[in-house]
């Protein structure tokens, strides 16, 4: 099978930011081959992004043999090296290496989850992500809760931890994301007052690279400290996870390198005794390692602009399901795309 076309391609939805953001600004990547299978995938850096896929990544891959995803993922981490390592360049390459995962699951007529050794079918508890307030609609219909807020003092935090615990009850779990807008000291005291509150964790209190303020958090903080949704490869989560900087891991597959890195952060992380649990879990492109490679699974909801992908698994009662549909088991609405 060879490799006949690589198209790059920023889907508008609704709600979705219309900039080329390297936060959320999604690409979806199609690879054809002459099998006529295609494979998708989806990375980040939006317009951006594309622009690394169609000038510099393609070039690896055209006429290239689909099924040798490592040996291409190195080629192509080589050929951004000088101006890539971390950012626009690896969220592109991201989607690149879903989309050949994809094929592979489809040329084996296998379901991603399969090819990484796990299991179809089996309910994965889920947990939802809330600006400021959790949505009370919500809470029959998620296993654990996650408020994101930006303000970072203990006079933001705290009665807004009250009030979710008012809404959620004290069984499920309950976690907060500063989103890299808190500081060290801050943090520490939120950490203590939030006790009464029973946290799970601490999300990206400050930003990724201050490893000498995650250092201090690590050692003095009584809530477990969570992160990495801003981080890129393996070879970047090295030093978070040898310093044992985050407690828990967060990964984003269409950010970090795609599934190729995924798997290799996974291996690193559980042998140092640490915790996964990656960024928007729930969406396909992660789940399948969700389901094959946690210990302790909790899949984070996704965001809701995917329109254009179509099958994608839905949360109910709080779990999710992954079908034995071949590579991540989803259509593409081609309608829908630009
Ligand atoms: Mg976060």
């Amino acid at each position: 099978m060879k490799i006949t076309n690589i198209r790059a391609i920023q889907p508008i939805a609704a709600n979705s930011p219309p900039d080329w953001r390297t936060t959320l600004g999604q690409i979806l990547i199609a690879i054809d081959t002459d099998a006529g299978l295609t494979g998708y995938g989806v990375g980040g850096g939006g317009a951006a992004g594309m622009h690394v896929v169609q000038t510099v990544l393609r070039d690896y891959l055209l006429g290239a043999d689909p099924e040798q995803i490592e040996e291409h993922w190195l080629r192509m981490y080589d050929a951004t090296l000088p101006f890539g390592r971390k950012g626009i360049a690896i969220m592109a390459l991201s989607g690149v290496d879903l989309a050949l995962w994809d094929l592979r699951g489809k040329q084996n007529n296998a379901a991603v989850v399969k090819l990484l050794g796990g299991t179809s079918g089996e309910p994965i508890p889920t947990y939802g992500t809330f600006w400021g307030e959790i949505d009370t609609t919500q809470v029959d219909n998620l296993s654990a809760f996650k408020l994101h807020l930006r303000n970072g003092t203990v006079a933001d935090v705290i009665p807004a931890l009250q009030k979710a615990r008012e809404i959620i009850g004290f069984q499920a779990p309950l976690m907060v994301d500063g989103w890299m807008k808190w500081d060290v000291e801050n943090t520490l005291q939120i950490a203590e007052a939030s006790q009464p509150y029973q946290l799970d964790w601490i999300e990206e209190p400050i930003p990724i690279d201050d490893r000498a303020g995650y250092a201090s958090l690590r050692d003095a903080s009584p809530v477990p400290i969570a992160g990495g949704e801003h981080e890129f490869t393996a070879r970047g989560f090295q030093p978070l996870i040898e310093q044992k900087l985050h407690t828990i891991i967060q990964p984003d597959v269409c950010w970090c390198g795609g599934l190729t890195q995924l798997i290799e952060i996974y291996r690193q992380a559980q042998q140092a005794g640490l915790r996964v649990c990656q960024h928007r879990g729930c969406e396909v492109w992660g789940l399948h390692a969700v389901a094959a490679l946690d210990v302790n699974p909790l899949a984070e909801s996704g965001r809701p602009w995917m329109t254009w992908v179509l099958d994608q698994p839905e949360i109910e009662n709080g779990f999710i399901t992954i079908s034995d549909r071949p590579g991540f088991g989803i259509r593409i609405d081609e309608a829908q795309l630009p």
